[in-house]
């Protein structure tokens, strides 16, 4: 079985202390049963402060500080698990994140989420989204089925690659191509439904309640709706089982489009880095605000 990723993918390195948004702040970060077997091994002194620091029961989680950090996390903003007992000792989920994984009709996909915001970077400013490379292989067989989506996926990834089109009629070609069309669903009901999600950061609703359908940004940034698209295709989009499935999850991106759009349509260019990693954030990481999304467009029968 081979792993494939976007030529982006290798440029990603977690920028620990440098970061301006860190993932070990505000998330509590569950400790999977083989991370725990080793912390109740560990020998040296920080091993006592690591079990102290999980909550445990059905799900056992560090227990983040009044102030929201990772208790591990130092006040120079580098891990205390790495630099006491090595990287090997981080739990699953701080040792892959921001990565998610993708499963093909020929294997398994990584990629790198927008929320991590040297992820954000790296994808907003590069044009290799559609240029894919083996970067491992395993034991397994695939268990292919009869929908490929990355079929589908190529073509979108085509239209958006095409230098003679303009971004606007890139779109245009998406929406005929899967007759998708976002005005069947109405402002009301769209700013309706971005008031009901769940948020991290409250005054992100107020923020996103500028969304508008009629949102465009200046020529310079629609490369960056360009590749920020081709993102949500990729992590949203892959795993569809079905063309319906495929065209639902491509109505929710075409939607996170305008709504980036909508945020960063006068903003400069360090802002838009930032509002694409708010956006993926509060909707794309949050797998409730991405049905609730997903619903509005079945509901009003888009597809
Ligand atoms: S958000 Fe990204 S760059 Fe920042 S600490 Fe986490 S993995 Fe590293």
């Amino acid at each position: 079985m081979k792993l494939y990723a976007p030529k982006y993918y290798e440029d990603f390195k977690c920028i620990a202390d440098k970061c301006t948004h860190s993932c070990c702040i505000g998330w509590e970060i569950d400790v999977d049963k083989e991370a725990m077997k080793k912390y109740s091994k560990l020998k040296n002194g920080y091993g006592r402060e690591i079990k102290n620091s999980i909550e445990s029961g059905e799900a056992p989680h560090f227990k983040l500080q009044e102030d929201g950090r990772c208790p591990h996390l130092s006040e120079n903003g580098l891990c205390k698990i790495i630099i006491n007992c090595g990287e090997e000792y981080l739990c699953d989920i701080c040792r892959e994140h921001p990565r998610f994984y993708n499963y093909t009709n020929y294997g398994y996909e990584v990629g790198i989420g927008m929320s991590c915001p040297e992820a954000c970077r790296i994808i907003l400013n590069s044009d290799s989204y559609n240029d894919f490379e083996v970067i491992a292989r395993g034991p397994g067989d695939i268990e292919r089925i009869d929908y490929d989506s990355l079929i589908d996926r190529e073509k979108i990834f085509t239209i958006l690659k095409n230098e003679n089109l303009s971004y606007e009629n890139k779109l245009n070609v998406i929406y005929s191509e899967y007759e998708i069309d976002l005005n069947f669903v109405d402002k009301a009901s769209y700013l309706d439904c971005i008031n009901n999600l769940e948020y991290l950061n409250n005054s992100h609703r107020t923020l996103f309640s500028a969304f508008s359908l009629e949102s465009k940004a200046s020529e310079e940034k629609e490369k960056y709706l360009e590749r920020a698209l081709a993102y949500f295709v990729y992590r949203h989009c892959t795993e569809a089982v079905d063309y319906d499935e495929f065209k639902i999850s491509l109505s929710f991106c075409l939607f996170c489009e305008k709504l980036l759009a909508s945020l960063i349509s006068d903003k400069t260019e360090p802002d838009v880095c930032e509002l694409a990693r708010i956006l993926s954030e509060e909707i794309e990481y949050n797998t409730d605000n991405v049905e609730k999304i997903k619903e509005l467009f079945i509901n009003y029968e888009v597809l």
